[in-house]
């Protein structure tokens, strides 16, 4: 049930950022900004799978296709238990605003399937997403939505849904984003938010005018976007990461520890647990410890009203999406917390993705250094207009983003005629 209250808390205050914020009703059309607070079209499906005992069960799988005003919905899809409509519906709320502010072409989705992957074999997953696939029908296109990964789906997922996808269209690698390369993915792409959070730090340390080299890094997490942010932010930012999380709990030490051998560790155990010469304790713990930067980067709802008030970091940067609710976002506010947010700040993910359709539209394919320097281009010139939004307006980062982003949508749905 909290869940469902601070998930609506965000949606509602994107609605007052609207409404309130430096006038933007007087610039926009209030019915217009009334359209971009809606989903266009939320499609919910039964699953049907035949488990590898022979037991017939179904599962529910979600879409919502937020906004397509400047081009096609575009977002993950996820593969977790506490996967519903709401959730479904503020993650594609944000993809809108996401692909907005950092200026690509798409509008936003997202969705899911409500299961626990852990529970099923690989053979049980292919099954479920092939049927998903196919319910989702003539819903999904290269020029209609085009899916991605999320938490716990993967380049495989992906490349489940253009084989079956594919079987009725043709070849189509352009349907989904995130796959492997053999077959339309990008390279990059895999490090692509992580990366993009390591620019998002290295733009906010320069705006503080923090040293670089003396910067401790908290991450919560350890799934895509933490493993190689962390590394990414160690070895070409020179910070020092000194927390780390899995599900199971956190493992942090004031002045750090090796992360290879952490990687490795994790890689031996499929987890953090028995790290030497560190603490160990719960996720909830390692938000409220000593650093200078803290990166929610595991699930939504991390920083809330209970802890934003122990959150000692001097800037937050949200790898993870809808991180902070808004009563904690007001809090970090106040307390002069220097918040990048989850729109800005983890949208590598789907600038990449947006190379990987292009080149799959064009057949070519591009080296990994073009698509790090396009993404830093992009990043960098995103964060720079955010920042001088906020400058300007006297807003956080967070209303300045949801500012430009949400101009960005009403010019194209007046320009269009919505
Ligand atoms: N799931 C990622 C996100 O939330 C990537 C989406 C995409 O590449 O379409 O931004």
């Amino acid at each position: 049930m909290s869940t469902t209250i601070a998930r609506d808390a965000v949606t509602t205050f994107s609605l007052s950022a609207i409404e309130q914020l430096s006038g933007l009703n007087k610039l926009i059309d209030p019915d217009v900004l009334q359209a971009i607070n809606r989903p266009k079209r939320v499609i919910v499906v039964d699953i049907p799978l035949r488990l590898d005992s022979g037991k017939f069960v179904t599962f529910q799988g979600y879409r919502v296709q937020h906004n397509d005003a400047r081009g096609p919905f575009k977002g993950g899809l996820r593969y977790h238990p506490d996967v519903d409509m709401d959730e479904a519906r503020t993650l594609a709320h944000l993809m809108t605003l996401k692909t907005a502010v950092v200026n690509i072409p798409f509008g936003g989705g997202k969705g899911g399937i409500a299961c626990d992957p852990k529970q099923l074999s690989q053979r049980e997953l292919e099954r479920l997403t092939r049927n998903f696939t196919n319910l989702l029908g003539e819903n999904i296109g290269p020029r209609i939505d085009i899916p991605a990964p999320d938490v716990n789906t993967n380049s495989q997922v992906m490349a489940w849904i253009v084989d079956e996808y594919s079987k009725t269209h043709g070849q189509s690698w352009g349907v989904v984003t995130g796959k492997p390369l053999e077959i339309g993915g990008s390279l990059g792409r895999d490090e692509a938010t992580g990366r993009g959070v390591m620019y998002a730090v290295r733009e906010a340390v320069r705006e503080k005018n923090l040293d670089l080299s003396k910067c401790r890094v908290i991450f919560q997490g350890f799934g895509n976007v933490a493993s190689y942010g962390a590394r990414l932010i160690e070895q070409e930012l020179g910070a020092k990461v000194i927390g780390l999380s899995t599900s199971q709990g956190a493992i942090y030490s004031p002045r750090g520890f090796d992360l290879l051998s952490a990687e490795a560790h994790y890689r031996q155990t499929r987890g953090l647990k028995g790290f030497a010469d560190v603490a160990w304790m719960t996720n909830e713990e390692l938000l409220e410890q000593e650093c200078d930067i803290l990166i929610p980067a595991a699930l939504g709802n991390a920083i809330t009203v209970n802890n934003a008030k122990n959150v000692k970091a001097q800037i937050v940067v949200e790898g993870a999406n809808d991180c902070t609710d808004a009563a904690a976002d007001e809090i970090l506010a106040k307390r002069g917390v220097f918040v990048v947010p989850d729109i800005l700040a983890n949208a590598g993910g789907v600038i990449v993705s947006y190379f990987e359709w292009v080149q799959n539209l064009n057949n070519h394919y591009w080296s990994v250094d073009e698509v790090r320097t396009e993404l830093e281009r992009i990043m960098v010139a995103a964060y720079s207009q955010v920042s001088a939004v906020a400058k300007e307006r006297q807003l956080t980062m967070r209303e300045a983003s949801y500012i430009v982003a949400i101009e960005r949508v009403a010019k194209a749905m007046i320009l269009r005629g919505y």
